[in-house]
């Protein structure tokens, strides 16, 4: 195939999915690259999101079901570019497609097969708020509904054992063993970066608690806990899975110091979550303790003063480094200086951080690889800087969604458009 007529989308996120689904729809085929074993990045740990208020896998899970069914699009599961060589209109890439140890064609997503795996690992997908087994999926609902298994943990090929019990538990004789790492070689007109972000290890920030006392959640922790397909399937309870919390305080800006810029999204999910706490919750009280506020967009002021308007008291802080929190018995007692410079205290049953955005791992090696380069806090660099283009530093490399810097769902889906929209101008032209 002329691989003008190709395209190879970096990373299957809600920006990735939407490139893809475009660039098919132009006539594109193309090769979506995703190291994890499921599809729908970041958008699909939250239970729901802004500005609709609407349920994510109510939003997410059309558009993933469209890209699996869409035989323009080769979706490459566990998989990571090792090579990339040419020019823009013709590259070639070499991909890693690690093994699954699972046919995909033959699982019919029955999950019989956990449930008898002796081993178990804490599920960082779920915030390790649950343990998951050496074959797993990430979560309830994860999209291609087929597990993996974790080669350096499995008791048979890791550790040399005689373990069949996953593939006795599967009556569809879809476990197996004798898969292979694979390197696919694919030429390829254009790049489309759209590898993401993740956030910074809370417990980095020491004075906020995190690590140190149980109350203290991430914000991720508090949308596994939102989320009806999470480990308390959408109840908001403590660690112990069982207690309610009467007074909760979400802090704003966690980590905006150590990284240097504002996330964001940070002041408009925690008006979200304000909200679906209280729903879930009526008798909770909420406290929002920020020190700026970031309300970018037309919907989030309106959102925000109606989260004021009743649901949760504002406070103002003036210097989060000088914020202490401390454990008094099953209680957290937060100290901070107000307007005044007044040293004021509250006391909270559980605590959230909005830990702030960071490239995702391993984005600088790909950038590297790429040969394409990063702006100064390590997201990708844009040819025009700091004002909006999508081309990155190589031609015929561009850069999509929160690779590029922090941003909400409908500025991600933005720059896919954008980034689709040159990818076109350059095959076509
Ligand atoms: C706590 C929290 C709540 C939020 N709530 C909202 C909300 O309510 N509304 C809203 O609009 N926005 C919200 N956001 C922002 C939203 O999550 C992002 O806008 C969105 O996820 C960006 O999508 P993306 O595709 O750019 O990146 P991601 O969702 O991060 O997807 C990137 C994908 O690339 C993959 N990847 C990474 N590196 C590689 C690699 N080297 N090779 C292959 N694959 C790779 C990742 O595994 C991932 O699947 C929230 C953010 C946070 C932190
Ligand atoms: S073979 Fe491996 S994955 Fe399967 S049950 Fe045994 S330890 Fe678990
Ligand atoms: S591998 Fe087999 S047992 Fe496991 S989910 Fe798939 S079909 Fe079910």
């Amino acid at each position: 195939m002329n691989p003008t007529e190709t395209v190879l989308v970096i990373g299957s996120g809600i920006a990735g999915m939407e490139a893809s689904l475009m660039l098919s729809k132009a006539g594109k085929k193309v090769f979506l690259v995703e190291r994890l074993p499921l599809i729908g990045g970041n958008v699909i740990k939250t239970g729901e999101s802004f500005p609709n208020m609407e349920c994510s896998t109510c939003l997410v899970a059309p558009i993933q079901q469209e890209i699996l069914q869409d035989s323009n699009i080769e979706v490459l599961t566990v998989s990571d570019i090792i090579s990339i060589s040419g020019k823009a209109g013709d590259f070639a890439i070499s991909v890693r497609k690690r093994a699954r140890y699972v046919n995909i064609g033959a699982c019919l997503g029955c999950g019989m097969c956990y449930p008898v795996c002796p081993v178990t690992q804490p599920n960082n997908w779920e915030q390790n708020l649950v343990e998951k087994k050496a074959i797993f999926v990430e979560c309830a609902g994860s999209l291609p509904n087929v597990p993996v298994i974790d080669p350096a943990l499995c008791l048979r090929l890791n550790g040399g054992e005689e373990c069949n019990l996953c593939m006795e538990a599967c009556m569809f004789g879809a476990i197996d063993f004798s898969e292979k790492e694979e390197i696919l070689e694919i030429n390829a007109g254009a790049v489309i970066v759209a590898a993401g972000f993740e956030t910074i290890d809370a417990k980095e920030i020491e004075n906020l608690g995190y690590g140190k006392y149980p109350g203290v959640f991430t914000a991720y922790e508090l949308e596994r806990l939102l989320a009806s397909n999470g480990p308390t399937e959408g109840k908001l309870r403590m660690r112990d899975g069982e207690t309610k919390p009467g007074r909760v305080a979400i802090i704003h800006c966690a980590g905006r110091d150590k990284v240097g810029y504002c996330s964001n999204v940070c002041c408009s999910y925690s008006a979200r979550h304000a909200h679906f706490m209280k729903e879930k919750l009526p008798e909770v009280e909420i406290f929002d303790i920020y020190s700026d506020l970031c309300l970018p967009d037309k919907h989030y002021q309106k959102l925000n003063t109606e989260i004021r308007n009743g649901t949760s008291s504002y406070i103002y802080q003036s210097d989060i480094a000088k914020m202490k929190i401390e454990e008094l018995e099953d209680k957290l007692l937060i100290q901070y200086l107000n307007e005044q410079e007044a040293e004021v205290s509250l006391e909270v049953d559980m605590l959230i951080l909005t830990v702030a955005i960071k490239p995702a791992a391993g984005l600088e090696e790909l950038a590297d690889l790429l040969e394409i380069e990063i702006d100064k806090y390590g997201f990708i660099k844009t040819a025009a800087g700091e004002i909006g283009s999508v081309c990155t530093s190589r031609s015929g490399i561009f850069v999509a969604g929160c690779a590029e810097g922090p941003k909400d769902i409908p500025c991600s889906v933005l720059q896919s458009e954008a980034a689709v929209a040159q990818v076109m101008r350059l095959l076509e032209s």
